[in-house]
């Protein structure tokens, strides 16, 4: 049944019902979980998600931009039912099934370049990471590994290595996946006065990989691949100069290194493009993609030029990896993207950014609006003039604009991110800013 009516809070949250699960959550589940404001879901339709008390909000996060089809979308389901009703598992690694290859060649078809690709399955996005640094290390004979400051890249030990966004991610687990170096990622906004244009940021940071990595730190010729986020997500949705992916490609081409796109965020149509590094009209060696793929069912996918991925039967496999029902899940995903929702983000996503930075300009508080299609952020500084960021009003937007009925999330130290599913109209996006501003009021009298 579509929702009539959202966001509608029936009640002070968290409700009753929600206050009881928080409390078996509390004593039975992992206090490692971040949990900002206490949404209990029990159901929910497109960007409706409805909590166990009968309150109803407008996610804006769907899921850390996983639902890529809206919560529970009706023809995704039904893929779901149907592949379960034939068959739950066979295991990808030692058997066949038509559903595996459909997917891969779909994938593969979307992947941009002329080069052939070859596909590998897996069920998560840090899975997907530790079989780019498994194949890039394989292919080139390589040890090293670089990636970038405010990365993230996945919590196991080798996507641990890469991601050096927050301290907490590593505290108290060294040590750590060794031969793993760090250059920076542009971030305009942040750059040092003198780098006074997007290009010139782009630029420094290519010259430290040149200038200071590869001549004090490591050679370029040991370095086997470069991973790199088409706009970087957990650091603060920090979407990079026009030269930027370009210039890295051209430095890997020329050291032999293999350039590996994180698009497990920015993939699946969310910035526009099925893949976001196609905006920049470059051909990544490995691409790396997970969460909105299979539209919530656990998936994870590594795309490589068919001539990087020759590996031989046994170097790497996974039982699970792949799964029909995922698999089910992620061929519906792919039609629906193809039937306008690809196109839909980059329409929407516009149209949200526009109206937020029209928003922004009457909030000294905001210190920039930016995005790529449904990958949107918000900047929250002390004062615009001294750009000094405020964590603690980021904190606080999140809670009031959940209590007024909408689901946000944060990246980065200061920022509230939007990543709704891709099905989001422009009513839903119009409706999205409106909570947005009068959270901000909220959260700004304290
Ligand atoms: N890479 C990027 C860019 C991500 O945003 C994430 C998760 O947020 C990951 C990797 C790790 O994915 P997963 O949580 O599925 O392991």
């Amino acid at each position: 049944m579509p929702y009539s009516n959202v966001p509608d809070i029936k009640m002070p949250l968290p409700g009753p019902k929600a206050k009881a699960v928080i409390e078996a959550d509390d004593k039975y589940i992992s206090s490692s979980y971040t949990r900002g404001y206490p949404m209990v879901i029990v159901r929910g339709l497109g960007l409706a998600a409805e909590d166990v008390d009968g309150n109803v909000f407008l996610d804006m996060t769907a899921g850390i931009a996983v639902n890529a089809t809206g919560h529970s979308h009706p023809r995704v389901v039904r893929a779901i039912q149907d592949a379960a009703a034939n068959f739950q598992h066979m295991s990808g690694t030692d058997f066949y099934y038509p559903l595996q290859s459909t997917l891969a060649k779909m994938l593969a078809e979307r992947t941009p370049g002329k080069s052939d690709k070859k596909v590998f399955f897996c069920n998560s996005g840090t899975e997907a990471i530790e079989a780019c640094i498994k194949l890039a290390r394989w292919k080139t004979g390589r040890p090293w590994v670089l990636s970038f400051r405010g990365a993230f890249h996945g919590r196991t030990y080798g996507s641990m290595a890469l991601s050096a966004s927050k301290a907490v991610h590593r505290t108290r687990f060294a040590p750590i996946m060794p031969a793993v170096v760090h250059g920076n990622y542009p971030y305009p906004y942040r750059a040092a006065p003198h780098l006074d244009t997007p290009e010139k940021v782009a630029d420094d940071c290519l010259k430290y990989l040149t200038d200071t990595v590869f001549r004090r730190e490591v050679n370029a010729d040991e370095v086997a691949a470069i991973f790199v986020e088409a706009i970087q997500g957990e650091g603060g949705y920090v979407v990079p100069p026009d030269n930027w992916l370009p210039g890295l490609r051209e430095l890997c081409t020329k050291h032999g290194i293999l350039l590996v796109v994180d698009e497990i965020q920015t993939g699946m149509g969310r910035t526009g493009k099925f893949f976001a590094h196609d905006h920049w009209g470059i051909e990544a060696d490995i691409i790396a993609c997970a969460k909105g793929i299979a539209s919530g069912m656990p998936l994870g996918a590594v795309i490589a030029k068919a001539d990087v991925m020759q590996w031989p039967p046994g170097t790497h496999a996974s039982t699970f990896g792949g799964n029909p029902i995922a698999c089910a899940a992620a061929v519906e995903t792919i039609k629906l993207l193809d039937e306008g929702l690809v196109e839909n983000a980059g329409k929407v996503g516009g149209h949200l950014i526009g109206k937020l930075k029209e928003w922004a300009g009457t909030c000294d508080r905001v210190g920039e609006v930016r995005g790529r299609g449904l990958m949107v952020a918000v900047e929250f500084v002390k004062s615009r003039d001294s750009k000094e960021p405020d964590p603690a009003l980021r904190n606080a937007v999140e809670q009031t604009a959940f209590k007024r009925g909408m689901l946000i999330l944060g990246c980065g130290a200061n920022n509230i991110r939007f990543c709704p599913s891709l099905t989001i109209t422009e009513a839903e996006a119009d409706k999205a800013v409106e909570i947005f501003a009068a959270s901000v009021v909220d959260a700004v009298k304290g």
